[in-house]
């Protein structure tokens, strides 16, 4: 696979034996070239895409994968979501955005776009916490109209926190 001999520079080589290294990111191939029949070894390095995100002003910053995490939990916090269900929930963003992506830039409206459409399956509640910010509401109307998004289904989920008894 156009893997140079480091002989002879033929691109015709085979491989004799790989095998991941101490670190998992890493693999190691033993190759015999098929021209001269000299070994070398190649190393595989598994390479995390580096994911720019445009925001709506035009600026660009790295992908941070902790602040998408935090502002997640953030929205989940006092909800019935474990940090592994957050954990997965980035990991699979993380995955879908990469995939998306065809020259390593996303939106920032793409990603809160994944990330709200992900929390509405999650929980209701983190959605409408999530959408708030993210969207930057400012009137009980903008709430209004997300809430009524949500699934009919999931509209008894535990929406009001305060015992009716106690409130007179
Ligand atoms: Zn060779």
């Amino acid at each position: 696979m156009g893997m140079r001999c480091p002989y002879c520079n033929s691109s015709d080589s085979r491989v004799a034996d790989s095998r991941p290294d101490t670190e998992d990111a890493v693999i190691r191939r033993r190759r015999v070239c098929n021209q001269c029949g000299a070994k070398f070894t190649t190393v595989e390095r598994i390479q995390m895409r580096d994911l720019v995100v445009v925001k709506n002003s035009g600026k660009q910053e790295p992908f941070d994968r902790e602040k998408l995490r935090r502002s997640i939990k953030l929205a989940c916090r006092n909800r019935d979501v474990g940090d592994e269900q957050i954990e997965r929930l980035v990991a699979s963003i993380q995955r879908r955005l990469e995939t998306d992506s065809m020259d390593d830039t996303v939106t920032s409206v793409a990603v809160g776009q994944m990330v709200s459409d992900s929390l509405l399956n999650l929980d209701p509640i983190a959605f409408i916490r999530f959408v708030s910010v993210y969207r930057k509401f400012s009137k009980v109307s903008d709430f209004k109209k997300i809430i009524d998004k949500i699934p009919e289904a999931d509209e008894g989920a535990q929406v009001c926190p305060l015992p009716k008894t106690s409130l007179f």
